[in-house]
């Protein structure tokens, strides 16, 4: 196992700028996920590490070795990406077993057998071993080709989207099944790139946030939910996604408070740095608003807004109320019993604890107070 640095690194192709000043640290053991969008360049971080990609600036280090100049299949580094290339002349079982068959694992039939079999049952393919490739759908041929990789010691794990064409039925019990490995028999150093926010939260140890070749945040997923570095991480995260709100900062008695451009949301922004008159956007997660369809008291330390419900949806057992707020609209979760008879245009209050508020500033950088 080996921890992965990679630093201060820069990739162009051609005009565009692939990856702008990443850097980061993988530490031994660890289970790293890359989280972007399309194009943020997760690929491409990746290939720099595994040597597909020579940086045009930066160094990748593994186990503290400068690996600049070592060849990819010296660096000992097993990979999956998205575009899994299985061998389409050998059946499944040749296919999970031809990693091992490398003359530096010298390994017995029955050991290869062995390994292959225990990687097959973990990833649920094992009554496939001996179909062809050619015999697979999508989903089973992503479980091989991750089952290639994970079948093989490794100073570490690359995984590029292992997950991505799978349902969303197998796509939650493969996670689980991940999870269960990688704190469990694998403990293998891993980056694993994904743009799917539940999966980084659920599998990682830590979390790299990527936009557009650059690195915006990098912490633990709870570090990453409750201080999210800018307005886009926040956004990122979670679905229903946060509901933002313009505004400014005014002085209080007791403080900053936030006051939104028109005049309908005022809340006490407690802990915030910054001087009164600085233009803001509050974040507020759906969960951390409270719906009140009636007229109620103001529960002990939250803070009431007036509005009207701009949509609702019906998500199973929850609903979804997207409330007007002045010209703000906010999302809040409900259970779908507290909601009855709501329709739209219903006049509801919703109340919030002022510490469950993001701010940010407001401009290009959207940078968290
Ligand atoms: P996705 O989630 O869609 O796979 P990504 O975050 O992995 O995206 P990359 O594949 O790393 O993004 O690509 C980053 C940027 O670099 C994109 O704009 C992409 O079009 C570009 N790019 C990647 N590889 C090449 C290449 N070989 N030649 C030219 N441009 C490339």
């Amino acid at each position: 196992m080996a921890a992965i640095e990679v630093q201060g690194v820069r990739k162009k192709f051609g005009k565009l700028v692939a990856l702008d000043d990443v850097s980061f640290s993988v530490a031994d053991g660890e289970f790293f996920c890359l989280l972007g969008p399309s194009g943020a360049g997760k690929t491409t971080t990746c290939k720099s590490v595994a040597g597909l990609v020579r940086p045009d600036e930066g160094t990748v280090r593994l186990a503290g070795h400068d690996v600049g100049d070592v060849e990819p299949n010296h660096r000992d580094l097993a990979m999956c990406f998205e575009s899994y290339a299985l061998y389409p002349q050998l059946n499944v079982f040749d296919n999970m077993a031809s990693p091992l068959r490398s003359p530096r694992f010298r390994l017995s039939d029955d050991e290869t057998r062995e390994r292959v079999g225990r990687t097959a049952e973990m990833l649920g393919v094992a009554q496939l071993l001996h179909r062809g490739v050619d015999q697979l759908s999508n989903g089973q041929r992503q479980r091989i080709a991750l089952g290639r990789v994970l079948v093989r010691p490794a100073e570490a794990y690359l995984l590029d989207e292992p997950l991505a064409h799978l349902d969303a039925k197998l796509r939650t019990a493969m996670r689980a099944e991940l999870k269960s490995i990688s704190h469990g028999d694998l403990n293998t150093t891993t980056i694993y790139v994904t743009h799917d926010y539940v999966e980084a939260l659920s599998l990682a140890d830590r979390i790299g946030v990527l936009r557009e070749g650059r690195i915006l945040q990098v912490g633990t997923p709870e570090e990453i939910w409750d201080r999210p570095c800018n307005a886009f991480v926040a956004e990122a995260f979670g679905k229903p996604r946060i509901s933002f709100v313009d505004g400014g900062l005014v002085d209080g008695e007791h403080g900053l408070r936030f006051v939104s451009s028109d005049g309908a949301v005022e809340v006490p922004v407690p802990g915030v740095e910054a001087t009164a008159g600085e233009a803001v956007r509050i974040g507020v997660r759906p969960h951390d608003l409270e719906l009140h369809p009636g007229a109620e008291d103001v529960p002990a330390g939250r803070v009431w807004v007036n509005g009207v419900v701009y949509v609702l949806e019906h998500l199973g057992r929850q609903t979804e109320v997207t409330v007007q707020v002045g010209t703000a609209l906010l999302s809040v979760v409900v259970p779908r019993e507290d909601v009855p008879d709501l329709a739209r245009d219903d006049r509801v209050g919703l109340s919030l604890d002022p510490c469950a508020v993001h701010v940010f500033a407001r401009g290009e950088d959207e940078r968290r107070i």
